[in-house]
């Protein structure tokens, strides 16, 4: 036995023990209250960051956030009416480990599957919302994810809706094989139809949307909006350099260097995100209802 191994016995000291060996006259400030930015490396109060739409006040970084947090940014408040809100991924093809990852995902995020659909009311105007979610195994797609988007825009097409997707994903889910692939077909097609009816389809592109997801419906909108420096694109730049035998020029697959190549229509930092999308909807012909109570208060 070595000397390592006998540290390891040694009942480690618990924090209560740990916090008498503080400099004195320093104030006590909790962890949890402060948030490192992974970009600027600066400490940041979490409750300045919460006010400051999850934004890093010192250098604009977005932090990634929760489908239910999005939503809760975007819409008019108490406005949301989920859809499809019980539908949940089973192990379809008997993927070894998937059904312990996917009772995981369920924990972790508190959510049954990557995407919340629903309908909602952005500055008074009614659409169709489709948001992915990061923290459900990455966002990825799988038969579940691609029903719940096809069945947003079908209801869009048939109430004449306008539909809005925020988009984030690892790309297909491996673990449903070719099932999953198929639902870039799928939700495809359901586009195709809502566009043909000639209604409006916005895609919001969020750090980071990648593969199947963007080889589909993520790149289908009809305006195609995307927060500052979030990572788009189709395989990973390794891939990439490895297939083509050529250095990526600096920032591919930002959403600025897709901005200056005409893939993405407009970069829009979280703070102005409900106040264009409002703007677009009007345009495109969206009558805001006006609420009775404001009415009544001018
Ligand atoms: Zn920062």
């Amino acid at each position: 036995m070595n000397t390592s191994d006998i540290f390891n016995f040694l009942k480690p000291k618990n924090e209560l023990e740990n916090q008498g060996e503080s400099i004195p006259n320093q104030p006590f400030i909790p962890n949890e209250l402060w948030v490192k930015c992974p970009v600027c490396k600066k400490a940041v109060l979490s409750s300045d960051l919460t006010e400051n739409y999850k934004v890093c006040p010192n250098c604009s970084y977005h932090f990634r956030i929760g489908a239910r947090q999005r939503i809760e940014m975007t819409v008019d408040e108490g406005s949301f009416e989920e859809f499809d809100a019980e539908m949940t991924s089973t192990n379809i093809i008997d993927f070894p480990d998937y059904t312990r990852k996917l009772k995981n995902a369920k924990l972790n995020s508190g959510e049954n599957e990557s995407v919340i659909t629903g309908k909602a009311v952005i500055g008074g105007c009614t659409a169709v919302l489709a948001v992915m979610n990061s923290q459900f195994m990455m966002g990825s797609m799988g038969t579940v994810t691609g029903e719940k988007i096809t069945r947003a825009f079908e209801y869009a097409t048939e109430q004449q809706l306008p539909v809005i997707v925020f988009t984030v994903s690892g790309g297909a889910r491996m673990q449903e094989g070719i099932l999953s692939l198929m639902q870039m077909a799928k939700t495809s097609a359901a586009v195709k139809r809502h566009s043909d009816a000639g209604l409006l389809y916005i895609t919001v592109l969020t750090d980071p949307t990648t593969g199947g997801v963007t080889a589909s419906f993520a790149m289908e909108g009809d305006i195609i909006l995307s927060e500052p420096k979030a990572l788009i694109g189709f395989a990973g730049p390794r891939v990439i350099e490895q297939t083509i035998r050529q250095k990526l020029p600096k920032d591919f697959q930002s959403a600025e260097f897709l901005l200056e190549k005409g893939f993405v229509d407009k970069v829009v930092p979280r703070s102005e995100m409900k106040e264009t999308l409002t703007k677009l909807l009007v345009l495109h012909g969206s009558q805001p209802q006006v609420e009775p109570e404001e009415g009544d208060a001018e």
